[in-house]
């Protein structure tokens, strides 16, 4: 009941508070989703060869940053690790991408931070002296260029398919307890155990009807679910959830809630990573997947640009809180104050 009250509370003050309300197309937030309306093309999405070659040569032009390779998928597809790390007793965090192969908005996203990280910028570089940042990005490579050994016949795309499985078709969000794939132990072994890791984003995608009484919403968040999380931990994740929304929701097209399925399980990376290493760790969910059987998942190419962007903002934001220490005081009350997204698909 309390819920529900402070829910429509926070709605009351969306719509009085939203210039969204008196303009007459549709916002950037509420861009089109399939329906059958368009035809899904990926052909735009970076290839995993593509990200390889990116990512090599911004090893090669960027003093700050250095590219490892952390393992090999289930087809032999090297993975990578690219790391910024200027003094090893700063914070860290860590960007997680593609975890789900046909979630790729995130990795897209990741190359355009990894490439505005080298520029010139002072402030760019001051920053990089006062935080640590590591980027896994397409953990799932093989997922991602639809090489996989099972069919992907009924998936909606024209071109490559995408889907959220590795190879073995294991779900490497359901994976961080038993490591089974190969993909799941680079991850643990090559970076998790490796490097103290202070925060961490796991960006993903949902569907595209996720909704606040009607108004789409353009990404979801959810800090860990399980009770045996450290408090500490707990309390710190809110924090990077909060830096998180504030750096995003300035812009004006971006419409994040809480994500609507909070759930305890310990396979999951957002509740993994708080119990296993101790990491305040949060879940970024965007808008609507590249690629899937079930049409309600996907959202098209037409609305990549804001999508990437929102990865982007969501890197740069919790990057500069860390280094500049605005992450320490940052108020838990404006994530826990969120509402949950509905999901309205019928
Ligand atoms: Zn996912």
């Amino acid at each position: 009941m309390k819920k529900k009250m402070l829910a429509l509370s926070i709605a009351t003050t969306l719509v009085s508070g939203s210039a969204l309300a008196i303009t007459p197309v549709h916002a950037a937030g509420n861009g089109p989703d399939v329906k059958g309306n368009e035809t899904v093309q990926t052909a735009m999405l970076t290839t995993y060869d593509e990200m390889a070659d990116f990512l090599k040569k911004e090893d090669a032009r960027q003093d700050a940053m250095q590219l490892e390779v952390i393992g090999q998928s289930v087809k032999g597809r090297d993975l990578y690790l690219a790391k910024y790390i200027t003094n090893p007793e700063n914070p860290t965090i860590l960007f997680l991408t593609q975890q789900h192969g046909n979630e790729a908005m995130t990795t897209e996203g990741a190359l355009d931070y990894i490439k505005y990280l080298g520029s010139d910028s002072r402030k760019i570089q001051d920053m990089l002296k006062k935080v640590n940042i590591l980027i896994v990005p397409m953990l799932n490579a093989d997922g991602a260029m639809g090489d996989v050994n099972f069919p992907l016949d009924d998936y909606m795309a024209s071109g490559r398919h995408l889907t959220r499985y590795n190879a073995d078709r294991i779900d490497l969000n359901r994976d961080h307890v038993n490591k089974a794939a190969p993909e799941t132990r680079a991850l643990h072994e090559m970076v998790l155990s490796k490097y103290k890791v202070d925060y961490m984003i796991d960006f993903h995608h949902q569907g595209t009807q996720e909704d606040y009484y009607g108004k789409l919403t353009t990404g979801s968040i959810l800090t860990p679910q399980n009770p045996d999380v450290d408090p500490q931990v707990a309390l710190n994740s809110k924090k990077l959830a909060t830096m998180l929304y504030q750096g995003i929701e300035p812009t004006g097209w971006s419409f994040i809630l809480k994500y609507d399925e909070p759930s305890p399980n310990p396979n999951v990376a957002s509740n993994a990573m708080a119990l296993q290493y101790g990491i305040s760790v949060m879940l970024f969910e965007m808008r609507g997947m590249a690629d899937h059987s079930y049409e309600p998942y996907v959202l098209g190419q037409k609305s990549n640009g804001y999508i990437i962007k929102q990865a982007f903002l969501a890197m740069d934001s919790t990057a500069k809180a860390i280094a500049d220490g605005t992450i320490k005081t940052a108020d838990p009350a404006v994530y826990d104050k969120l509402p949950e997204q509905h999901y309205s698909y019928e």
